[in-house]
């Protein structure tokens, strides 16, 4: 199987190279190397006669034509995004550029590659989105989104997210493109890129840095370890119904403050400090505006029709990301110089 994985320079897009290749597929990584991505995140396939890495933007449809060209792909796993909601706040456009044309040129690219091959039944394009484009939940456990909920998005990034989900569909039931689509919660883990919470907090707790966070920390998410979504992916991928989407959650509801309070306890155990606990340096700071009470994901369709539940729980996924991060300084060191990274160490939210 051929899989062409946009984005596989990011956070879960190279966690879906890695275990792809590991599984025996070929595997082209299209990216544009944005601040957000990094080679070093692939570096353990980069070396595979399996592995292609073809540099290209998805606002330009015609390197786009030119990559389906070259590369033949059987299966389309679609992650290029710019993703970060805080970033999406001081500067929407990038977001509406990347997200929802980059995505409409995606779409263009593979029908116009689809219908060239004349193999109705042997290509698949798997678009890869967010639970926030929901919106926002109450705090009653019983409440769940599914696969039916209404989109309502609420942030220049889930809004962009949610537009690009609508084209996908648009493009399965107008042209018949053979599309899947995921919707998945907040993913944690290694190579997890240093503006994001969790990197935030465990890179601020070793250097003695106060903790944000948002507001009184009670915001709730479902947190999903990147390899489990990885997988998930590779499943929805090969075995998922045409035209249908599937939930993808960790099972794992946290409050803001129980995550970073758990992180603590953590590094408390593996790295304990001189005096007092890394909880002590918890800080809440003003809420993002707009921000989403609660996310949780209904995983009944994906668990009954694919099989598929997460493997790890978020303490032992936890654990295993703290461990990573305390062992692989030579990665994060330098991604700390990056545009802007520095000042989101002071904020900081899923
Ligand atoms: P990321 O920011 O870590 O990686 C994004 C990758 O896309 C980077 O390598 C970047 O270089 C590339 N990219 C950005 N703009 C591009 C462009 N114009 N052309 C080509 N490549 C471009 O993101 P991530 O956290 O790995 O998220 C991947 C996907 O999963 C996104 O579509 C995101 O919306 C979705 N998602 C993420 C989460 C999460 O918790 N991180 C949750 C649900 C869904």
């Amino acid at each position: 199987m051929k899989l062409l994985v946009t984005g596989g320079a990011g956070f879960i897009g190279s966690a879906v190279v890695r275990l792809a290749v590991a599984r025996g597929h070929q595997v082209v990584n299209l990216d544009a190397l944005t601040y957000a991505a990094n080679l070093a995140n692939v570096a353990p396939v980069a070396d595979s006669p399996l592995y292609t890495f073809q540099q290209a933007d998805i606002r330009d449809r015609a390197a786009l034509d030119a990559a389906f060209a070259t590369h033949q792909p059987d299966i389309v796993l679609h992650l290029a995004a710019e993703s970060h909601v805080d970033r999406s706040i001081d500067g929407p456009a990038d977001f509406i550029d990347t997200n929802i044309t980059g995505t409409f040129n995606m779409l263009e690219a593979a029908r116009k590659y689809w219908q060239a091959a004349g193999r109705p039944d042997g290509f698949r394009f798997h678009h890869v989105s967010t639970d926030e484009v929901f919106g926002s939940l109450p705090a009653d456990p019983a409440v769940q989104f599914t696969e039916a909920t209404a989109y309502d998005p609420r942030s220049p990034y889930s809004a962009s997210k949610a537009a690009s989900d609508h084209l996908v569909r648009a493009w399965f039931e107008t042209y018949g493109l053979p599309v899947v689509l995921s919707n998945c919660s907040n993913n944690y883990g290694p190579y997890h890129f240093p503006e994001k919470l969790i990197p935030v907090v465990i890179l601020n707790a070793l250097a003695g840095r106060p903790l944000p966070i948002y507001g009184d920390g009670s915001n709730i998410r479902d947190w999903l370890y990147v390899e489990d979504h990885a997988d998930a992916l590779l499943l929805v991928a090969t075995k998922g119904a045409l035209g249908r989407s599937y939930n993808i959650g960790g099972e794992n509801e946290l409050t803001n403050l129980q995550l970073v309070q758990t992180i603590c306890a953590i590094l408390d155990r593996l790295r304990p400090r001189e005096t007092g606990t890394y909880a002590d340096l918890i800080t809440f700071v003003t809420d993002r505006p707009g921000h989403d009470a609660r996310y949780a994901i209904d995983p009944t369709r994906i668990r009954d029709e694919l099989g598929w539940r997460p493997s790890v729980t978020v303490e032992e996924g936890l654990e295993r990301t703290v461990r990573w991060y305390l062992e692989n300084e030579a990665w994060w060191r330098p991604l700390l110089g990056r545009q802007g990274v520095g000042q989101r160490l002071g904020r900081a939210a899923p």
